[in-house]
């Protein structure tokens, strides 16, 4: 057989890669086999998942109770419709299962298969819901810098990271982005979102939408006041709030979801990766009751807009066992412990290290930045790579994370998966420490 890594450049085109050095380097590591927090290559490498992959395999891997739900269902019934009247049991289960741990007041649910088609929903959805109460004019979103949220039409433009723009210019129009309130303040970051719908025209805005905690931004997490004093301007001008639960769902920061962290609700939230912790495609987006009663009372006719996969049942069997073992063995209680025990991990290292900037954590959502000054926050030069070096170390020590570098960051990432235990926690530091360290003798 033809050797895998030449099949790979021949045939296979990565999503979010380089394609030039996929022909000049080949892919770099070729995974067989995942059990817990640990990954194997087809060289026998063992590998901690500290991404949880692409922060999504969150009860971790090798979970052979996940096989046998999707073994059963493909069984009895792999795949049916949910258009029209037609429904099944596993996605009427799971969208009520959902609906009891959702935030109160958001109890229905539309599925898709990931975090893009959720959120591209969100935006049809809203721009639906105005339009059917006789104000077509409201249609502009408001993203946040730094934001992310796919890769599809709506969730490209609404992402604020202008890398992803660079590629086929903007997909869809009537999109802004105000300033994220990293670097920065409340105050400031509120009164850019002000602005924003002032120039834009407060009756033309449909929604603003933000992660809970800014995720492939580099894990920013917002000030403590930040999010209410967004619902309070929402409210003030009648804006829908979306709260982008992709990567926070489902335990990663601590509660079930992100937003809990400051008891600010919204009026939607899409989720995607933890609700299946990857092992099936699977996203949606819940609606509160009062946009579903608005649908309910005003949607005349169908609604044209639908995935042949929405609440696929194989998908949705493996959701209701994936969300059961998280109940099961507690494991949003562990992401919270566990959190605290990673940055108490991240704040020893850094006052060892003289190059670590801020830590942070929320639940096992965790950053560790690289500054060349601690005092004043001093970035080192972009070409000297800081954060993809200590990426690269990590590897070598087989840890395996992600570096953020947009905008002269360097922010290393880190969300394993929510059953890491604290000896676990405590590698993970030791390792990444040996990897800073051996960087740093090479930037000084
Ligand atoms: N929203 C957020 C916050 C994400 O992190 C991601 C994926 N990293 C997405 C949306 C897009 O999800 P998907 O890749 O499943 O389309």
């Amino acid at each position: 057989m033809e050797n895998l890594i030449e099949l790979d450049k021949k045939h296979f085109i990565h999503p979010t890669s380089s394609i030039q050095q996929q022909q000049t380097d080949g892919a770099k590591v070729i995974m067989e086999k995942g059990e817990g927090i640990y990954l194997t290559d087809n060289y026998g490498s063992v590998y901690i998942d500290a991404m949880s992959s692409l922060w999504n395999v969150n009860v971790g891997h090798g979970r052979k109770e996940l096989a046998d739900a999707a073994a059963e269902q493909l069984k009895k019934l792999a795949f049916s419709s949910a258009f029209s009247t037609f429904s099944h049991e596993p996605a009427i289960k799971l969208a009520a299962k959902i609906a009891s741990l959702a935030p109160n007041g958001l109890n229905a649910v539309f599925f898709t298969s990931g975090g893009s088609e959720s959120n591209d929903s969100a935006v049809k959805l809203v721009r639906h819901y105005w339009k059917i109460q006789g104000k077509p004019e409201r249609r502009k979103i408001v993203g946040l810098k730094r934001g992310y949220h796919g890769v599809a039409a709506a969730s490209t433009s609404v992402t604020g990271i202008p890398e992803f723009w660079g590629m086929a210019g903007h997909m869809m129009t009537e999109i802004t982005h105000a300033d994220t309130p990293y670097g920065s303040n409340t105050e400031r970051a509120i009164a850019s979102f002000r602005h924003t719908i002032e120039v834009e025209g407060t009756e033309t805005i449909a929604a603003f939408i933000a992660e809970p905690v800014q995720g492939a931004g580099g894990v920013l997490i917002p000030p403590e006041d930040y999010m209410k004093e967004i619902r309070s301007l929402c409210d003030e001008y009648g804006i829908l709030f979306i709260a982008d639960e992709v990567i926070t769902g489902f335990g990663r920061t601590g509660k079930m979801f992100g937003m809990e962290n400051w008891g600010v609700i919204p009026d939607m939230m899409t989720f995607a990766k933890g609700v299946t912790s990857g092992y099936i495609p699977l996203g949606g987006v819940v609606v509160s009751d009062h946009i579903h009663e608005v649908l309910k009372e005003k949607s005349a006719g169908t609604l044209f807009h639908g995935f042949t996969y929405s609440g696929h049942p194989t998908a949705a069997a493996v959701a209701l066992k994936n969300i059961e073992i998280m109940e099961q063995e507690g494991l949003v209680e562990n992401s919270r412990k566990m959190g605290s025990a990673l940055l108490k991990g991240f704040q020893n290292m850094k006052n060892e290290l003289d190059i670590v900037g801020d830590v942070r954590t929320m639940g096992l959502l965790g950053a560790v930045e690289l500054v060349q000054d601690p005092e004043t926050n001093k970035r080192f030069p972009k070409e000297l790579k800081a954060a993809s070096n200590v990426i690269e170390a990590l590897h070598e020590r087989g840890v395996i994370c992600r570096a953020v570098t947009y905008e002269n960051t360097d922010i290393i990432c880190f969300a394993p998966p929510l059953i890491i235990n604290q000896s676990q926690v405590n590698t993970v530091v030791e390792r990444l420490q040996d990897a800073i360290l051996s960087v740093q003798k090479h930037l000084e």
